[in-house]
């Protein structure tokens, strides 16, 4: 199998931040990898490998524990982003009329809303449900004393709803005008049957009673797989490229790299977090003190920590971040969108991404850091500045920048249709994100 056909079959695992955690997790732990409680006593030596979930599974930090202590070698940090735009059922998501069933959603970031119609659309993500003793009273949690939950990750993997389109001959306006209210517009039909008996279905499906659960995370996605397109299969059209695909280029490169090179000096970490489609203001999200902390405590539990001398602090200003997150490529029918000698090209080599509004974290420097990681590890790069007549958008690097106080390099290949249900990236592209970031990790 060639790398573009495993990015393939990992964007079939992960329709949800859940799954992309599970996912990731997964691969992790073929490669020694082991899972660590966020409560628990941790104590490290170099050469260990960990991951730790995030309380609400969402976010994971994977990493190789390095010889020296972080404080003294710094850390080689890779981030990018689990969550994509999508649709999430209301918390009373069903409805009657017209003579169907009907799931209300709520929208996750920014939705292309007309990508959504017509599409076949499987349901999943997180069922919690309140353990009760033999008489139905809710039990408590003996370590936390909360009420005590069982959660289940779930997808029906089965088209289960869709969103149907309005004829043009009811709205001959549409493709001039065509705006879509997605209170009223993107309510999927969940089947032509009564609610009652759909539900049973679909929590048969599911696994898992839907009628009785405590509470849900449920995300609609599409019930279709990424596929290889173009006579050359040089791209590949599917769901979630932004940010899967770095997610998936990342993991590959963290096992790459400890394969590779099992015994480095420096800690090397994956980040792989949740919430970057609203601002990441969650938890676990990247402006949660989640890295930060586990960042530090690594640092503090490191065998060699009491031997450098160093505040564990230090080990931020010896690290280097770089930010995974997918660019815009010039549009072969919208050229202009791009300004000239900034516009990435598909299947053209990694892009670095700079803007003089801190929207992205590269700075002059931190560019040419990276250029150099592209040049040891035979790749090329590519240009995005955004248009000054356009506003440009934002990903985590100028947060974790923040956050940790490191130099950070925000990049990403480039791709077209961000945020459409079926977004398209080059297949050469994300076979360079994993060699460079390998060698990220690896310098
Ligand atoms: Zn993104």
């Amino acid at each position: 199998m060639d790398r573009a056909d495993d990015y393939i079959e990992f964007s079939k695992a992960t329709p949800t931040p859940f799954h992309a955690v599970r996912e990731i997790t997964q691969r992790l732990e073929r490669d020694g990898f082991l899972p660590i409680e966020p409560n628990g006593a941790w104590s490290f030596r170099g050469g260990e490998r960990h991951y730790v979930i995030a309380p609400d599974q969402r976010t994971v930090i994977a990493f190789a524990v390095g010889h020296k202590a972080p404080s003294e070698a710094g850390f080689r940090i890779l981030g990018s982003h689990t969550d994509a735009p999508d649709l999430r059922l209301k918390l009373n998501p069903v409805s009657e009329g017209c003579s169907v069933t009907r799931l209300h959603t709520q929208i996750h970031g920014g939705v292309l809303y007309r990508t959504w119609l017509d599409r076949p659309l499987d349901l999943g993500g997180m069922i919690y449900h309140l353990k009760r003793d033999s008489d139905g009273r809710v039990q408590d949690d003996p370590e936390t004393g909360l009420p005590a939950l069982e959660r289940h990750l779930v997808r029906a993997n089965k088209p289960i709803a869709f969103i149907p389109e309005l004829a043009i001959h009811l709205d001959r306006k549409v493709n001039s005008e065509g705006k879509i209210n997605p209170e009223e517009q993107l309510v999927a039909v969940l089947g032509s049957g009564e609610q009652d008996p759909l539900l049973a279905q679909l929590s048969e499906l599911l696994g898992h009673d839907l009628r009785t659960a405590s509470g849900f995370d449920l995300h609609l996605f599409p019930f279709q797989d990424p596929v290889r397109v173009g006579v050359d299969g040089s791209i590949i059209l599917g769901p979630r490229h932004d940010d899967l695909a770095m997610c998936w280029a990342s993991c590959e490169a963290l096992r790459a790299s400890v394969e590779q090179c099992p015994d480095s000096d420096r800690t090397r970490v994956g980040y792989f977090v949740d919430a970057e489609e609203v601002g990441s203001m969650t938890s676990s999200g990247a402006q949660s003190s989640f890295l930060r902390h586990t960042l530090l405590r690594i640092t503090r539990q490191h065998a060699a920590y009491g031997e450098s001398g160093h505040q564990a602090e230090a080990a931020f200003q010896a690290s280097l971040v770089v930010s995974a997150d997918m660019a815009h490529a010039q549009h072969p029918n919208h050229p202009a969108k791009h300004a000239a000698g900034h516009a990435p090209q598909i299947n053209h080599g990694i892009t670095i991404k700079t803007n003089a509004n801190e929207r992205y974290a590269s700075t002059g420097e931190t560019s040419a850091l990276f250029r150099g990681l592209c040049e040891k590890a035979g790749v090329a790069f590519q240009e995005f500045v955004i248009r000054q007549d356009m506003g440009c958008g934002s990903t985590i690097g100028p947060i974790v920048a923040a956050g940790l106080g490191a130099r950070t390099v925000d990049v990403g290949i480039p791709m077209w249709g961000m945020h459409s249900t079926f977004e398209s990236c080059g297949v050469d592209d994300l076979n360079d994100a994993v060699l460079v970031f390998t060698q990220h990790y690896s310098s």
